[in-house]
């Protein structure tokens, strides 16, 4: 989350914006961070900055799975307590995508 902190203020930086107003985060189902702390999380970490106050938007991202068996993708949109290919049902699995955080817009001022 620093991270985020710290390109949001570049973002701003970068075109002369005076505030960050809001942040855009795309959040992996998978990646573990828990989008319900997200924002307050942020709110300490941006205190005395330009970021303070800016709102947290989040987009959940699926996981995303390769079979190792069929080659057949599978999404899952949310956690669960196990994860087959929807195709042949192969346990298998190589996850693609959905583990990650990522920025897709920063609002500034
Ligand atoms: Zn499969």
């Amino acid at each position: 989350m620093t991270d985020v902190l710290d390109r949001s203020l570049a973002v701003c930086q970068q075109h002369g914006g005076t505030r960050v107003t809001k942040i855009t985060l795309k959040i992996g189902v998978m990646s573990g961070i828990a989008a319900s702390y997200v924002q307050s999380f942020f709110d300490v970490l941006s205190k005395g900055t330009a970021a303070e106050g800016a709102e947290i938007v989040i987009e959940d991202d699926p996981a995303v799975f390769t079979c190792r068996k069929c080659g057949e993708r599978t999404e899952y949109a949310a956690l669960s307590p196990e994860y087959v290919c929807a195709h042949c049902g192969s346990a298998a699995l190589h996850l693609e995508g959905g583990y990650g955080l990522q920025i897709i817009n920063v609002g500034i001022l």
